[in-house]
């Protein structure tokens, strides 16, 4: 006899551009729940004394705007090309944004709310935080196409992109860690299509009693 469905927490990451947010919003029109580990961060680091008396410790003061909040603009800067300060930033961070993270997974699976959880977060293997997901998709793009979908975007120069890929680790060592590779080289059109495959995919593992080997 089949048990009930369970929920499954996916994790989706990727190098910048890759299309993470692209996938995430696809999956969420076809009725996952999803998670943003960004926007997590920033309400966590704006709301918790915690965070914020280590990052003033490590960073100073004047890394805070005068109504409190951190200033990212400033932070951006002092972090873009220091490996040092982004690690210690990181590592003050990252542990609440899982634990954070790992809570509201727990939530969905006890209520059963949604058949699939989805969190994209650009740094699941560098923040160790694999244990949280039954699963993890990669999603892929060249690093040419990656650098020319974030300069249409606007906002930003190529020499910051590819500053920024560079800090990052590698397309190569996340796609051999992934339990499923999205393959974003295409169109739109075609992304949607490699989407819903894996959704309906993964809707029939949430009949599985098969959790990933990560457990
Ligand atoms: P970041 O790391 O900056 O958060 P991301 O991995 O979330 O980026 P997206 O924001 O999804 O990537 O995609 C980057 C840009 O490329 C967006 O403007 C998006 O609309 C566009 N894009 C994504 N996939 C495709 C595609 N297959 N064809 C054309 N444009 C695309």
């Amino acid at each position: 006899m089949k048990g009930q469905p369970h929920t499954l927490a996916i994790g989706v990451t990727g190098g910048i551009g890759s299309g993470k947010t692209e996938v995430c919003r696809i999956f969420r029109s076809l009725g996952a729940k999803v998670l943003y580990a960004d926007a997590i961060a920033k309400e966590l680091i704006d709301s918790t004394s915690m965070i914020k008396t280590k990052i003033q410790e490590v960073f100073g003061q004047e890394i805070f705007k005068p109504d409190g909040k951190l200033d990212r603009h400033k932070m951006a800067m002092v972090v873009f090309n220091n490996k040092a300060m982004k690690e210690q930033l990181n590592g003050i961070v990252h542990p609440h944004v899982v634990r954070f993270l790992r809570q509201k997974i727990n939530q969905s699976k006890q209520s059963r709310s949604h058949a699939i959880v989805v969190v994209e977060a650009a740094l699941i293997y560098e923040a160790h935080a694999e244990t949280l997901f039954d699963y993890i998709v990669v999603v892929d793009a060249s690093e040419e196409q990656r650098i020319d979908r974030i300069l249409k975007r606007g906002r930003t120069s190529r020499a910051d992109v590819i500053g920024r890929i560079k800090a990052q680790m590698s397309a190569e060592e996340k796609l051999k860690k992934a339990d499923f590779i999205i393959n974003n080289s295409g169109t739109l059109r075609s992304l949607k299509v490699t989407c819903k495959f894996l959704y309906q995919l993964l809707l029939r593992l949430t009949n599985t009693r098969v959790n990933s080997q990560r457990h």
